[in-house]
Order: structure tokens, then C-alpha cells, then sequence
């Protein structure tokens, strides 16, 4: 076991990545790093942390921030959530500990959008306190070196690389271990092609000797998407002024803005939209010239979104928000792309 560490901790000397967050043991750099980096690549949560850091440098600018400014820096990175949670435990962490993160596993956890992930890296990396970090990377490591044949994304097998992951850590660089694990499933035992024959692992590695690294690690089969049919209205009026509304379901994108939806169980012809389904008093008016202008399904973890912009002009009512002001709000990648194309 001890060489798995060691030669690991090798590799990460020599290997690893210069990224901004790894300058300091700052525990508001890690946690803000840590946040963005689930569910994105370094190359992309890069930006928005360098972004984030440069307009909120402390946990206390951030923690007078509001939530539709903390969105707007979010903006394309997705799971919004994660943001509105951000801005919630920045403020508790100041009022509440003096803008001193705790270093006690049980008062991180109950910090929002902070669970054992993230409270396991803050606490081994900024706090040298051994608590294993497990995320994509570390369970495919983890499950081809030790030749795991459980599925990886089944809850009962947490325990079991939970534990597998404990026994290898290093107990006196906790952090630089974590980091190194990650490190090496993200460069070196990649999800396709790893670098098995140039591996410093490789002499142990279970799955290499058995040459079965291509069947680990096992996953059950995803459920299927949901597919959702989205209509969105863009009205322009004579000054092709329109009109933005804020999500606030408990839905995707909460927080985030976008043109009066209509949500359908199919496709729609304009016939469909308009004797079909209840509309606003403006969009009833004679003369109201309607166009499909743009369609795009958008892809999310669980969700297809078939969406349809249905254009509405020469609209006689006045909206209150002008073309150009709607990039100040925060709004779904999929109406960022509307309006990148969008031409009058
Ligand atoms: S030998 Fe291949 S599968 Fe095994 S740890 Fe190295 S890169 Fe991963």
C-alpha cells in the first residue's frame, strides 16, 4: 500500500498541473475550485474560477454579493444551484465563524451544497487532516488498480471505495495524496486510452496484469433522459423591446431568466401554439406576425430539452426590456446560444 502512495506522490511531483488554486492552502480557493470543478473539465472551470477569485478575492466580498450576481458569473457552467448554495454558505461562514472556515468535518457538511466530497478536500487539503477524496477519477484509479468489480455509480458501492480509498491515503500528506489521485485518473489513467505502458502503477495494477483495464470500472446503465419540449414566446414590440422573466420553480435553472415558456409533452406546429395552449393577452392581437426562428435540443445529465423560439413582432404592447440588457441578467445557455443567433 505504501508504495501505491509513494509512487503516486512521485508522480504528482513531477506531473502536476499549475493551477491557481493549488498556490495556497487558502480553504476559499480550494472550496470555490472544488465547487466549479464538479461536473467540469479543468480547462473550463479554469476560467470561471479565475473570474470568480478576481471579483470576489475573500470570502467576505462574496458574502455581499447578491444571487443574481453570483449567476451571472455562474452563467454557462450549469447546476445552478451550486452558485445560489455558494452565496448562501459564504454568508454563513461570515456571520457565523468570522469568515474563518471551520476545520471540523461535521460543521462543514451542514454548510450548504457542501457534502463529503468537498468537506474532504477542504479538510485534507487545507487542513492536513486525513479524510479521502473520491470523485470520477479516484473511483476509476481506484477501480482498476484494486481490479473493483462493483458498479462505481451504485450507492451501495460508496462504502467500498470509501473504505478502499482511506486505506491508501497518506496519512502525512492527506492533501497532496487526494490531489495526486485525481491528478493521475485525470492524466494518466484516463477513461480512454490510459497510459497503462508507460504507468508507474503498472507492475501491481490488477486490471492491467488481467488486461481487463478496458472493462473497469463497471457502471450500472443510466436511466433514460427525460425528454422535455420547450416553447419559448420572444416577443418584440414596435421598439423591439421584449420581456425576460425570472425561474423561480424548484426546477432547472432556478434564479436564472428567460422568455415566457410554454412546456408541451410534444413538438408544436404554429396551428398547435396558438389554438392549442393558453397565451398571453399579447400574443392574441391581430396583425402579430409568429415565426419558429430557432430549434435546438439541449443537453443536460438527466434531461433532453427540445426547444423551439417562437417569434412574436409587431407586437402592440410595451415591454420593459430593451435586446441589449438582457445579456446583465443571468440566463440558460440555451437562450445565450438564441441570442448569439438570433438576427432581426
Ligand atoms: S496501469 Fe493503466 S489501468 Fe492501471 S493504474 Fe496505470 S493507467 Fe490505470
Amino acid at each position: 500500500m505504501d508504495k501505491f502512495s509513494e509512487k503516486l506522490l512521485d508522480w504528482y511531483k513531477i506531473n502536476k498541473r499549475q493551477l491557481p488554486w493549488r498556490n495556497s492552502n487558502n480553504p476559499y480557493y480550494v472550496w470555490i475550485s472544488e465547487i466549479i470543478l464538479q461536473q467540469t473539465k479543468v480547462s473550463t472551470g479554469l476560467k470561471y474560477f479565475n473570474t470568480f477569485v478576481s471579483k470576489y478575492p475573500t470570502i467576505f466580498d462574496l458574502s455581499k454579493s447578491t444571487e443574481e450576481e453570483v449567476l451571472l458569473i455562474w452563467q454557462g457552467l450549469g447546476y445552478y444551484s451550486r452558485a445560489i448554495n455558494i452565496l448562501k454558505t459564504a454568508k454563513v461562514v461570515t456571520n457565523k465563524y468570522d469568515g474563518i472556515f471551520p476545520n471540523v468535518y461535521n460543521d462543514l457538511i451542514k454548510l450548504p451544497g457542501i457534502g463529503d466530497y468537498t468537506a474532504s478536500a477542504i479538510l485534507s487539503i487545507c487542513f492536513n487532516k486525513p479524510y479521502p477524496v473520491i470523485d470520477g477519477n479516484v473511483y476509476r484509479v481506484l477501480s482498476r488498480y484494486f481490479d473493483v468489480n462493483q458498479p462505481i455509480n451504485k450507492h451501495a458501492s460508496k462504502k467500498i471505495f470509501h473504505d478502499l480509498a482511506k486505506s491508501t491515503l497518506d496519512l502525512k500528506n492527506p492533501g497532496d495524496y487526494n490531489e495526486a489521485l485525481m491528478e493521475f485518473g485525470a492524466l494518466n489513467c484516463k477513461p480512454l486510452k490510459p497510459l497503462c505502458h508507460t504507468c508507474v502503477l503498472n507492475e501491481k495494477c490488477l486490471s492491467f496484469k488481467k488486461n481487463i483495464v478496458s472493462l473497469r470500472p463497471v457502471k450500472v446503465q443510466k436511466k433514460q433522459k427525460k425528454v422535455r419540449f420547450f416553447n419559448y414566446l420572444v416577443p418584440f414590440d414596435l421598439e423591439n423591446n421584449t420581456i425576460i422573466i425570472k425561474r423561480e420553480d424548484n426546477d432547472i435553472w432556478k434564479g436564472l431568466y428567460e422568455f415566457p415558456l410554454i412546456e408541451t409533452s410534444k413538438t408544436l406546429n404554429s396551428d398547435d401554439l396558438i389554438y392549442m395552449y393558453s397565451l398571453p393577452s399579447w400574443a392574441k392581437q391581430d396583425g402579430i406576425f409568429i415565426s419558429k426562428i430557432y430549434e435546438k435540443t439541449h443537453y443536460l445529465t438527466h434531461q433532453e430539452l427540445r426547444t423551439v423560439f417562437w417569434l412574436f413582432k409587431n407586437v402592440n404592447h410595451k415591454f420593459n426590456f430593451s435586446l441589449n440588457s438582457l445579456r446583465n441578467y443571468p440566463l440558460p445557455k440555451i437562450i445565450v446560444d438564441f441570442l448569439d443567433n438570433l438576427v432581426l
